[in-house]
């Protein structure tokens, strides 16, 4: 986006990108199906992307969704609106997107530089210049858009911030964010595999609590699934202090009278069903043995032979498994870095660092994030425009 707008704008560019080809990390979003952006508006998107993202106010008014939209619909991408106001190319591919962007540098005739690593950037008396392998490039500007530090097989390794860094900014504490959870309890970890559709989380920690309802994952080491990526947002700094505790609503529809007066009336029903298989129609099969293990009935007494502590041990658990987070998964597995390059060092209005004329800075490697759903590719689309366009300007 920044490398094809400065061109645009008349300037002559170089894309310089390490890997053997560009948008690796592109081709990986959305599953494969790219969440280009959402259709919220600008208060409500900076808002859930927490209050640093204040900052975005200026590129999002200049270039937000609607300008994403027309932008990628001009390089003949179609996309089409789905649930929860998320966009995605007609075609379901990331791949049509990425291209739709080497439309963009090839129109705009970018050099496009492949395997191409930066090793380091110096501030010269006039303009930048830039070490990749054996070659150095002299430029009058120059925007850094290497991305964060997650998913590094994609290329984003960041290496970008220790040239912020050495090139004056601050570079706020990095942590993964969208990003699974460890849990200490191994009766989680047998649960591996399992995706609850409606399951409501509450975490805490002191006075501090979050609930979260939708979908999520089991898996060996703990937790997944968007309902806990967006929760590893407001979690990730809770873990610095310690544990925090997790309880599973595995009925969030029901309270617990409700769902008392269903099991008696169930229990004398089908009283002589054992508790194993009368369980069944409260839980999906995976939870089956871990549930029974967790209640400490046997799995073959005769429902109508539970004693009243017994039902009310089955309420309680249907409502409230309590397990400890004990960690944030690392980086590999993280959507997004949190942290990064200070964006108060930043002009709002261009991109252009404030330390040094010339240099600008866009996407990831700022210390802005949002959670999953199209918010993290507009940051790089609003940031990437304003900082092509301001540095491509003659
Ligand atoms: C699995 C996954 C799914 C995601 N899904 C979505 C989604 O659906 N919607 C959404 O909004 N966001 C999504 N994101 C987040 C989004 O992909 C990123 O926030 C976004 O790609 C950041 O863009 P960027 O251009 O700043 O950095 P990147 O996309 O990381 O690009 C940085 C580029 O710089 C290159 N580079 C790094 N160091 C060097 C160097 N030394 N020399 C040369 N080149 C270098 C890298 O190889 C890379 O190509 C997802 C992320 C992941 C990991």
């Amino acid at each position: 986006m920044a490398a094809g707008t400065a061109a645009k704008g008349g300037s002559s560019v170089v894309l310089l990108e390490k890997m053997p080809s560009l948008g690796k990390k592109l081709l990986i979003t959305g599953q494969g199906r790219c969440n280009i952006t959402n259709n919220l508006e600008v208060k409500k998107f900076i808002a859930d992307c927490g209050p640093r993202a204040r900052f975005l106010f200026g590129p999002l008014t200049r270039f937000g969704f609607e300008a994403t939209l027309k932008f990628f619909e001009e390089l003949g991408l179609k996309t089409k609106l789905e649930r929860g106001g998320r966009y995605f190319p007609e075609s379901d591919s990331s791949r049509d997107v990425l291209e739709a962007l080497e439309r963009y540098l090839s129109a705009g005739k970018v050099r496009v530089i492949t395997n191409a690593r930066v090793t380091g950037i110096r501030k010269e008396r006039e303009g930048f210049s830039v070490t990749a392998g054996t070659e150095v490039y002299k430029s009058a500007r120059l925007i850094i858009a290497a991305g964060g530090k997650s998913y590094p097989g994609t290329g984003s390794t960041g290496d970008g911030y220790s040239w912020a860094s050495a090139l004056g900014h601050t570079v706020t504490a990095l942590k993964p964010s969208d990003v699974p959870l460890n849990v200490k309890e191994d009766f989680v970890k047998e649960l591996q595999g399992l995706s609850l559709k409606n399951a409501e989380l509450t975490f805490a920690r002191g006075s501090k609590k979050i609930k979260y309802f939708g979908e999520m994952l089991f898996t060996h080491y703990g937790i997944s699934g968007p309902i806990v990526l967006d929760a590893s947002r407001a979690v990730g700094p809770w873990l610095d202090d310690g544990p925090v505790d997790c309880r599973l609503d595995l009925k969030p529809a029901l309270d617990e009278e409700t769902l008392n007066r269903r099991l008696q009336r169930e229990i004398v029903e089908s009283g002589k069903k054992t508790f194993k298989i009368f369980i069944k129609e409260y839980l999906p099969a995976k939870l089956i043995p871990v549930f029974i293990k967790l209640c400490g009935i046997s799995e073959d007494l005769r429902v109508n032979q539970l004693n009243a502590g017994q039902r009310k041990k089955v309420i309680e658990l249907l409502k409230d498994i309590r397990f400890t987070v004990t960690s944030l998964r690392g980086f590999d597995e993280a959507v997004v870095t949190a942290g990064g390059v200070d964006a108060d060092q930043i002009d709002q209005a261009t991109m252009g660092s404030k330390k040094i004329k010339g240099l600008y800075f866009c996407g990831e490697i700022l210390d802005l994030d949002g959670p999953c759903g199209g918010y993290n590719l507009q940051i790089a689309w609003s940031t990437g425009f304003l900082a092509g366009k301001s540095s491509g300007e003659k």
